[in-house]
């Protein structure tokens, strides 16, 4: 079984759903049971009995644009889990290139930062010489940075309060640094952070870490460990933007690129490229009426 849920443009749709079942049908991919959601009325959603997700998606985009989906292999329900990067996926900065700004050495930390997201770079060597650029920086320039520049994107409040409303438990999970994840993660409402700590002597960074990195198996771990204590046949949903969400967005039911690099987008069963985030409760056919926190 495979489930594919579109956030489709509603001009001219009944011509371009009949063009779109007549082309699935020729490759073979014959659509069950075509319809919008029945409080999301702008999302559609098509049932095929057996098919694959790539093919059918290469399909789906030559007919409808690249337009925000999500797929599943089951019925799809509302997670009981959110387990979320936060750079540039929960806020709409990366924090390390911000942090580097105060340094004066952005050009070269976000020129690493660019290539370690598209997965060219090692992450943790990515980090480590990244991290090590940033010793001698006085610590209260993380706090400033924070006031100053690290602003969650459209839809997050909403997308985390109305989760949780509905018994999701939201995890934020991030390569980057507690020093910031602690403040947005309180501020979003999740439930736990994980990520990397800054090491801090006489109010300056070292240039190290403290303890393990926090790396894409770190999220891909704690995935595992939170979906181990919600009991059988709980669904869980995994957002990112970045090579190193591409285990975690793999590993979840609902993987969703948001805004992604080329890589994870590929990687994911979803994705939301045109719509603030808050479109993910769409793909999940959670009623606008019922959106907290807007
Ligand atoms: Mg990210």
């Amino acid at each position: 079984m495979l489930i594919v849920r579109m956030i489709a443009d509603q001009s001219g749709l009944e011509t371009r759903l009949e063009a779109v079942m007549a082309a699935l049908d020729a490759a073979g991919m014959p659509v069950a049971m075509a319809g919008m959601l029945d409080f999301c009325g702008d999302v559609l959603q098509l049932s095929f009995p057996h098919a694959e997700l790539v093919p059918v998606r290469t399909i789906l985009d030559a007919h409808f644009g690249a337009c925000d989906m999500l797929a599943a292999d089951h019925p799809i329900e509302i997670p009981r889990l959110l387990i979320s990067d936060m750079d540039s996926t929960m806020i709409a900065q990366e924090c390390i290139d911000e942090l580097a700004d105060y340094a004066g050495i952005r050009h070269e930390v976000s020129a690493i930062t660019e290539r370690a997201m598209r997965g060219e770079l090692d992450f943790g060597q990515a980090l480590t010489e990244r991290v090590g650029l940033l010793e001698g920086l006085e610590e209260d320039a993380i706090a400033q940075c924070l006031a100053e520049r690290i602003a969650p994107v459209a839809g997050a409040r909403t997308l985390v309060a109305t989760l949780k409303s509905r018994g999701c438990r939201a995890v934020l999970v991030t390569g980057g640094f507690h020093h910031f994840a602690d403040a947005v993660g309180e501020q979003l409402g999740f439930d736990r952070v994980v990520g990397n700590r800054l090491a801090v002597a006489e109010g300056r960074l070292t240039g190290k870490l403290v303890g393990p990195i926090s790396d894409a198996a770190t999220k891909r771990a704690t995935l595992d460990e939170e979906r181990g204590q919600l009991g059988e046949g709980a669904r869980v949903l995994a957002l990112g933007d970045g090579a190193n969400d591409i285990p975690m967005l793999q590993a979840a039911d609902y993987g969703i690129a948001y805004r992604a690099k080329p890589k994870p987008r590929e990687a994911a069963n979803g994705r939301i490229d045109s719509s603030d985030i808050s479109a993910v409760l769409r793909l999940f056919d959670i009623p606008e009426s019922e959106w907290l926190a807007r």
